[in-house]
């Protein structure tokens, strides 16, 4: 019997180790590092500059997410957050991660905007720019669902040319579909933005929670509005060819603490057992 009972104890600590098991797997470029903290950190609340640090709570621990730039210098140990009025330095043992690269032709218009052109994508800037940092709301749900059925055809991270010109690299993921293909929302939920814009085309900007933003572009039609409080696989809209497209697709991106991450990595995922 008592040794029924300490098998049991074992078991249970067991348990209990595994159910606060902090996944290092994504740390690397593009990805996010996932580190335990005290219940006053946690109130205190993290920095990075000046945008807020997503930070959760799951079974009485707390853990902070800090989305690593893609463009990080990968000889980096240590990164210096504020966590109330002190320094917090988390130390980063960054993995190596190989980005590829694609080539693209696309019309000029794109890639050589007039200068009306050009004040239309400044003031569509700005005022993504103004939404990207935005706090709405402390729920954040980390387990997404894939938005749309359809075949990959773009990874994050790659570094793109277009008509053999650097541009900026890839800040999502492609899923090649159909146009008129159902868009779901992979995680729950508020709609900050929709638009047609000059490189967007159809788009709508959402946010997860503590700073987690999606945003759906290239789409054909929009089914939310802004404010709107969306459910997780609830149909945003649908699939299309808007904007700096080259074929019916939607183009997904995730940010964390404003910082473009990997989408993948919330899929299904393991950010914290
Ligand atoms: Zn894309």
């Amino acid at each position: 019997m008592k040794l029924l009972i300490s098998f049991f104890i074992v078991a249970f600590a067991f348990n209990q180790v595994l159910a606060t098991e902090i996944n290092q797997e994504f740390t690397y470029p593009g990805g996010i590092y996932v580190e335990e903290i005290s219940s006053d950190q946690f109130q205190n609340g993290f920095y990075y500059f000046d945008m807020k640090v997503p930070t959760v709570k799951k079974n009485n621990s707390y853990y902070l997410l800090f989305g690593i730039p893609r463009d990080i210098d990968p000889n980096t140990k240590q990164i210096i957050l504020k966590n109330g009025n002190d320094d917090y330095i988390i130390t980063l043992i960054l993995k190596k991660k190989y980005f590829g690269k694609q080539y693209i032709n696309i019309s000029k218009i794109f890639t050589e905007p007039d200068d009306a052109v050009i004040e239309r994508i400044v003031k569509e800037k700005n005022i993504l720019n103004s939404a990207r940092s935005k706090w709405i709301s402390n729920d954040i749900d980390t387990n997404f669902i894939f938005p749309v059925i359809g075949r990959i055809s773009g990874v994050f991270g790659t570094n793109r040319f277009y008509n053999n010109k650097r541009g900026n690299y890839h800040n999502g993921v492609d899923f090649a579909a159909k146009t008129g293909t159902n868009i779901i929302a992979p995680s729950s939920g508020i709609v900050l933005l929709t638009g047609d814009f000059f490189y967007n085309g159809k788009f709508v900007y959402m946010d997860h929670g503590m700073n987690l933003k999606s945003i759906f572009i290239h789409m054909d039609s929009i089914k939310v509005n802004i404010g709107d409080y969306v459910n997780k696989g609830d149909i945003i809209g649908h699939v299309g060819n808007t904007g700096k497209s080259t074929g019916s697709h939607l183009h997904w991106s995730v940010t964390l603490n404003s910082v473009y991450v990997d989408p993948m990595i919330f899929i299904n995922n393991t950010i914290i057992h």
